[in-house]
């Protein structure tokens, strides 16, 4: 057996372990490892929207130019359909169609999470095609992880802290403890990528039509006439109601009056239909304990609404960074001192997963989504409130107060 000794062990080379290893090393921190069971470019089922927040935070890294150079589709706002079918553009505020300031994009995660691992790797040592299985623990404490490479090579690697970034179905989130999320606190969605999609506008697309209520159908736009499309539920909901989901996006994009005419001359690419769940930040987990931290979905960080986890998960690396120099400088590792990251976590997201996580209680209510989009569709004012509401966290509470509807509806 190989055995390899750093200060920081990573599991998972995605968003947000590949952000925690790019903040470490702005941080001074050197001796960091970054281990993925795949060969980077490789594929993530997505919806691929790059979001402002997830956008904010590459900036920060100084990558964010770096998209450039890969394939992207800019957007400029969101399409919803209400389940009566009535169409909402709502521009993200200060978007101008065809100007050069993009507020996000749609790349594929192929590319766009290849772009941060990437810098990661020009920053930190790495082993790709590593596929961890175990935990080492001394005294009470994490102290390194235990896997196998492609080629049958065992490795154990010893490090005073160990990040799992290893996603939905994380090894190390099981290891310290941390269950699988409830069906309640889960999200089970489709991904299926179709060439030429009509009626393409340059925003994403939320559809909350019937067929798919109280989840959602989405198309968003990727480069060269690509499309993602998708849909998703709560986990709960799925299993109460025996769906299946891939036939459901295929009776949608066959039968629906308006899907059927959009999707007559789409394509869907030889991957077909995807699904995979998304743990949702409705459930909180215990993110830290004795030499050890969780970022990104092995901490259930994903938007409970918008069902958007990149930019969470490269949020916790940034403060995942922060806690483990500070620990490294003052030789602390104890889940005491490690506590400070996940209370510095929820106190920078939390305030927005529970109004999101209000608005999917919201979105039940099919005779209300109906309305208010209604009155938005008529009412330039209304569509404004909603468009400075998409981007701001106060005003965005207005939407899920009976009194903030009932003054967007009467407004
Ligand atoms: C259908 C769908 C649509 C979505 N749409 C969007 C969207 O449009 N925008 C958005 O922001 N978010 C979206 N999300 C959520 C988003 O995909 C996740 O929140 C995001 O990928 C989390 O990043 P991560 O780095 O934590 O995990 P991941 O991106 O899953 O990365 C985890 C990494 O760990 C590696 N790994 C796993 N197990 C091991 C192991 N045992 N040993 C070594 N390596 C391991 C994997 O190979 C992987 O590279 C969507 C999710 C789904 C399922």
């Amino acid at each position: 057996m190989e055995k390899l000794e750093y200060d920081v062990v990573i599991v998972g080379g995605g968003p947000g372990g590949s952000s925690t290893a790019l903040f470490l090393t702005k941080s001074g921190v050197k001796k960091v490892l970054l281990v993925d069971k795949a060969r980077f470019p490789r594929d993530k089922i997505c919806g691929d929207a790059f979001s402002g927040k997830s956008m904010g935070i590459a900036r920060e890294l100084g990558i964010v130019n770096d998209f450039d150079k890969v394939p992207h589709e800019a957007v400029y706002g969101v399409l919803f359909s209400s389940p009566k079918g009535t169409m909402l553009e709502i521009p993200f505020p200060g978007t101008e169609k065809g100007k050069a300031t993009k507020p996000g994009f749609c790349v594929r995660r192929l590319n766009g999470d290849n772009v941060i691992f990437q810098n990661a790797k020009k920053a930190v040592d790495t082993i790709e095609e590593f596929t961890v299985s175990d935990m080492i623990w001394e005294d009470g404490y994490a102290a390194g992880i235990i896997g196998r490479k492609k080629d049958g090579t065992e490795i154990e690697v010893r490090a005073k802290m160990v990040v799992g970034a290893d996603g939905t179905s994380s090894v190390i989130a099981q290891k310290t403890g941390q269950g699988a999320s409830r069906p309640e606190h889960q999200v089970i969605a489709t991904r299926g990528y179709y060439k030429g999609v009509t009626g393409m506008t340059g925003n994403i697309e939320l559809h909350f039509i019937d067929e798919v209520m109280p989840g959602y159908f989405w198309i968003f736009p990727l480069e060269d006439g690509w499309a993602n499309v998708g849909l998703g539920i709560l986990t709960s909901e799925k299993q109460k109601r025996k769906m299946d989901l891939k036939k459901l996006q295929e009776d949608v994009i066959a039968n629906h009056a308006v899907f059927r005419e959009r999707f007559k001359g789409a394509k869907i690419d030889g991957q077909g239909i995807k699904v995979w769940t998304l743990p949702l930040g409705s459930a909180r987990r215990k993110n830290h304990g004795n030499g050890w931290l969780l970022v990104g979905d092995a901490a259930s960080l994903i938007d409970p609404f918008s069902g958007e986890g990149v930019g969470n998960a490269m949020t916790s690396g940034k403060f995942a960074a922060k806690h483990i120099s500070r620990a490294l400088r003052e030789g602390d590792f104890s889940e005491e001192n490690l506590k400070a990251y996940d209370t510095e976590l929820w106190e920078t997201i939390g305030p927005e997963i529970n109004t999101s996580y209000n608005l999917q209680k919201l979105g039940k209510h099919k005779w209300l989504l109906n309305m208010v989009m209604d009155k938005a569709a008529t009412k330039p004012n209304v569509r404004q409130a909603i468009s400075g509401m998409l981007s701001n966290e106060e005003a965005k509470k207005n939407l899920i107060s009976p009194l903030g509807l009932i003054k967007l509806i009467l407004t």
